[in-house]
């Protein structure tokens, strides 16, 4: 293993740092490396994430309690070892809910995108601000069959681009583009306000340029002057495979983009998952039921199960009761994204017997014949019982 670094130098801190730089540092550290943001990253990119995602995760968790981070301070790793360990095995956690817990949720939620507003700066800098595109939201839908493996899709979405006529400045002539009179280029206002205590200075994002320090004095015709132009455009989608119905993945810098070379927002492409005719799905588990005769059910048969990777042969037993579940185990789905939970879910096969409501007079006999022989005389064995008591537990 790597050598560990230190708690400050990857949150990138000073040793004095107060609560609220830990926070917003540990924030960025989660914007920039959480899993869920490099779902379309290479493997590579996805390996390192998750190692700069987990190191940040236990840098926060130590320095944002005050006792175990005096023990830090004064002992180093020796004294609060094991501390920052944490149990991955169920995955990163939601992003967003990282972010709401760190901020009381302030954000509420991914429709308002307050949590990534200063993304790409940080907190407090002075200078222009780094304008960020919107996030776009869309949706793709997916088979089982689909989830099961993973697939790549093609979204078609309209956004906002850099105008290829001006190249995103604006404007035809970089010689057009004017450092803002209002703010002299520093993308801020300051206003002073007097109050009980004195006078008050307040910095603000600048009304006149946007907080981009510059202003565009001969627009170009096509964008007005924006540097964006509207696009028709097709992406494609990696799904990982065990995804599941309401997820979301990010696909980093897909989303529009900003004005004047800022950074691309996110395209946020929620699965939905489509009903399989015959299979349900809880997590990784699938559930089939499929009722037999009566006769299939007295001299055991043969079935098919329509698992996902093609029909499956099920041999029943020759007396299998209505209510008996078969478990084709390795047939259900994988845990999504494959972190640290190999193995794949299970399929539950449900046996239920139909009895028949007509019967002609010839089947009639026959059954009538059967009604007394001693053999068909309800003499449950300690299985049969068991299954019978559990389904007439509600009873
Ligand atoms: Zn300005
Ligand atoms: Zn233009």
């Amino acid at each position: 293993m790597a050598e560990k670094r230190d708690y400050y130098e990857v949150l990138g801190l000073q040793k004095g740092a107060s609560a609220d730089d830990i926070k917003g540092a540990y924030r960025k550290a989660a914007l920039k490396w959480h899993p869920d943001r490099w779902v379309s990253g290479t493997d590579a990119e996805k390996k390192t994430a998750e190692e700069k995602f987990k190191e940040a995760s236990e840098a926060y968790s130590v320095l944002s309690d005050p006792d175990k981070r005096a023990k830090y301070d004064q002992f180093g790793f020796a004294g609060v070892e094991g501390a920052g360990a944490q149990d991955w095995s169920q995955g990163f956690g939601n992003l967003n809910d990282i972010l709401n817990n760190l901020f009381g949720g302030a954000f509420g939620g991914f429709g308002g995108f307050g949590g990534f507003e200063g993304f790409g700066f940080g907190g407090g800098q002075q200078g222009p601000r780094t304008q960020r595109g919107r996030d776009i939201r869309t949706r793709v839908r997916v088979t089982l069959e689909e989830i099961a493996n993973g697939c790549d899709k093609e979204v078609t979405i309209e956004r906002n681009r850099p105008c290829p006529d001006c190249d995103g400045r604006g404007t035809k002539h970089a010689s057009d583009v004017k450092t803002c009179p209002t703010c002299k280029g520093t993308g801020t206002v300051q206003t002073v306000t007097n109050t009980l205590f004195g006078r008050a200075i307040n910095s603000s994002v600048c009304p006149h340029c946007n907080g981009t320090g510059k202003v565009v004095t001969n627009p170009c015709s096509r964008c007005k002057g924006t540097g964006l132009v509207r696009q028709k455009e097709t992406v494609k989608v990696h799904i990982p495979a065990g995804v599941e119905n309401g997820m979301q993945l990010t696909l980093r810098g897909e989303g529009h983009s900003a004005p004047h070379g800022g950074i691309n927002g996110d395209l946020l492409v929620i699965v939905e998952e489509q009903p399989h005719a015959q299979l349900k799905r809880d997590g990784v588990n699938l559930f089939y039921t499929r009722v037999i005769s009566v006769a299939d059910a007295m001299l055991g048969c043969e079935i098919q199960v329509p698992a996902l990777d093609g029909a499956q042969r099920l041999k029943l037993d020759p007396g299998t009761q209505s209510g008996t579940v078969e478990r084709l185990r390795g047939k259900g789905l994988p845990a999504v994204n494959g972190y640290g939970i190999g193995s794949r879910g299970d399929l539950y096969v449900k046996i239920l017997v139909w009895i028949p409501r007509k019967l002609s007079r010839s089947e009639r006999e026959a059954v009538e014949k059967l009604r007394d022989s001693s053999a068909v005389r309800p003499d449950p064995n300690r299985e049969d019982r068991a299954l019978f008591e559990k389904e007439s537990q509600y009873f």
